[in-house]
């Protein structure tokens, strides 16, 4: 995978004296996988440059992918001078976060309207087609992309690439969850231990380092980065290099290689070795895959590239027990903005009380003070089978975060004083929109490492089919009168298939697998109708080819680690008793057998 950067300036272009070496373009780096996938993340001013590149070296049409993290306009404002857009024949896929309101095409062309600038986005040459992204992961070509939402003033995505074997994640821009954060001290929980998990391992990390510890006390809200809390994450992350973007317009050349050279004397001995740096335009970075990376080419994961479909928000209903004037009235106008119904209670009590017959799609509730009462009634709600259905997200507005507590009691989010509109408006989007999304990824499992070299023990990942594997997806099959049945190996990014009946593909992603739950629950896992299952129903084997609606696995053990699954799958919703999952134990067991007997033969 080839990186190279077009733009790495913040907020507005910079060009200059000071600013010869970082450049002084606005955000735009451009990725080409070794097949010549072409795909460009974010669109500042750097796109212009890229844009004369490309035709320079073009021998025939262009094709290619854009994404968008979001639409400041840092981030926009090279597309009406990308040349590529002019040409017909040309090909291009735009991906942008999903809004509530205005759609990606119209915020787009809002740039472009008569009083701004004289062609229109619709008027240009090329082909381009429009897709709006959630959280979630889709395929384009040889190439993953996986989303998830940064925190930021505007709702914004962190795109993360796996191709060639190598992983590349770009998050800017982007703020601390916790503001404690900022200094690069301090334990990591919550939505910034899942940032944190979604750059894990990852060979490049280009990420928001607008501001210093010292410049972030007077920015707080602005929705960017530390040096220090990007450092901190990618450390975590167990990452191999950070590059820090998205740079202050007044940071001078010098300026950055200071903060470089400060990261280095503060970095100076750790262990696992990350290696920091700043990008600056023009600079090229060939990723190559690691030896320890996983050799298996990524073939045949799905038959046709899927994308998510972004969910509809029907009647968003927002309740609230808000007494601060002010974080009340920024809460009701960030609703407002987005047509949420805000319904309003007069404390944590009465709101907690009212919630079965409102139904709320999100709930807010300010601690105020020492307020050990309502934390205890809130535990106590939250806990109660007839309370709170678990899955509608909390946010606590206070003006300190107490974190602890709270979190272990489920909330959700936090909104600490004072918060912008804007800032109350991207929190309470990203939080409805990911529950709109009724997919969820597996947990990892506790014993991942020791579970993976007990798999990677039996020596028969990537090996051709096997009669004695056959024999038992036929079993079954035919048992259960199902069109589809695996023998699964959940790997540590991919199930792979050792035996498939009805289904023409070897793997797929573990982001996808069904036998991935199996596995972190360490039991049979029968979901009779994915469609009302709010952990499958948008999953994309669901939404795509094959098409699941039904599903029964039961895990195979190896001594005490789970490896995989038997199972079997319907493009019809059916239900099954115990009687049959018994049945699917025994054809567990006899997948146990085979592997073990086959390890010792091999041996
Ligand atoms: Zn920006
Ligand atoms: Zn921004």
């Amino acid at each position: 995978m080839r990186v190279r950067f077009w733009g790495t300036r913040g907020s507005l272009p910079k060009p200059g004296p000071d600013t010869l070496f970082y450049g002084g373009n606005t955000s735009c780096v451009e990725v080409q996988t070794t097949a010549g996938t072409l795909v460009i993340i974010d669109c500042g001013s750097g796109l212009h440059g890229l844009g004369q590149a490309l035709m320079t070296a073009r021998t025939t049409s262009l094709k290619g992918y854009i994404l968008i993290s979001h639409t400041h306009w840092d981030h926009i404002q090279g597309i009406p001078f990308f040349a590529p857009f002019f040409v017909s024949g040309n090909e291009w896929d735009i991906y942008a976060p999903k809004g509530i309101g205005q759609s990606v095409q119209d915020t787009l062309a809002g740039q472009m309207q008569y009083a701004h600038f004289p062609v229109s986005l619709d008027q240009m040459g090329a082909k381009i087609r429009y897709h709006e992204l959630i959280e979630g992961a889709f395929r384009i070509d040889d190439v993953t992309v996986k989303t998830r939402y940064l925190n930021h003033t505007a709702l914004t995505l962190g795109f993360r690439l796996e191709a060639d074997g190598t992983t590349m994640v770009y998050a800017s821009d982007h703020e601390p969850f916790s503001r404690r954060l900022a200094s690069g001290k301090g334990k990591i929980l919550g939505q910034d231990r899942q940032h944190c998990e979604f750059l894990a391992g990852a060979d490049l990390v280009i990420h928001d380092a607008h501001f210093t510890l010292n410049e972030y006390h007077s920015k707080i809200g602005w929705g960017h980065s530390t040096v220090e809390y990007a450092v901190a994450m990618c450390r975590a992350a167990g990452a191999r290099q950070l590059a820090l973007t998205h740079h202050a317009p007044l940071r001078t050349d010098d300026a950055i290689d200071q903060i470089v050279k400060n990261n280095l004397d503060d970095q100076r001995g750790m262990t696992p070795a990350l290696h920091v740096f700043a990008a600056a335009e023009g600079q090229v970075l060939e990723l190559k895959a690691s030896d320890e990376a996983s050799p298996s080419p990524r073939r045949a994961m799905s038959s046709e590239p899927w994308i998510l479909d972004a969910p509809a928000l029907v009647n968003p209903t927002l309740l609230m027990a808000v007494e601060d004037l002010v974080a009340a009235k920024t809460i009701r106008q960030a609703a407002q903005a987005d047509d949420i119904a805000v319904i309003e209670a007069g404390s944590v009590a009465e709101a907690l009380a009212t919630e079965q017959s409102v139904q709320p799609s999100l709930i807010i509730l300010e601690q105020r003070g020492d307020d050990a009462d309502a934390l205890e009634l809130f535990k106590k709600v939250r806990g109660t089978e007839e309370g709170l259905a678990d899955e509608i997200p909390i946010i606590i507005v206070a003006d300190d975060e107490n974190a602890l507590a709270w979190t272990k009691a489920g909330v959700t989010d936090w909104l600490i004083k004072p918060f912008s509109s804007a800032y109350a408006r991207t929190r309470i989007r990203a939080i409805l929109l990911r529950r709109a999304c009724r997919w969820e990824r597996a947990l990892m499992t506790a014993d991942e490492e020791q579970r993976l070299v007990a798999l990677h023990d039996l020596g028969i990942l990537d090996t051709p089919p096997e009669e004695r594997f056959d024999q038992i997806t036929r079993l079954a099959a035919a048992s259960f009168n199902a069109p589809m049945a695996l023998i699964s190996l959940v790997d540590r990014e991919r199930q792979w298939f050792k035996s498939t009946h009805g289904l023409d593909v070897t793997e797929t992603s573990r982001e996808t697998s069904f036998c991935a739950h199996a596995i972190s629950s360490r039991a049979a896992l029968v979901v009779s109708d994915t469609f009302q299952d709010s952990r499958f129903a948008d999953n994309p084997l669901v939404t795509h080819a094959p098409r699941i609606r039904f599903y029964a696995g039961f895990p195979i053990f190896i001594g005490a680690n789970c490896v995989g699954t038997v199972c079997v799958m319907d493009d019809k919703p059916r239900k099954i008793d115990t009687e049959a999952v018994g049945l699917l134990r025994d054809l567990a067991t006899l997948a146990e057998m085979e592997l073990c007997r086959r390890q010792r033969t091999n041996e």
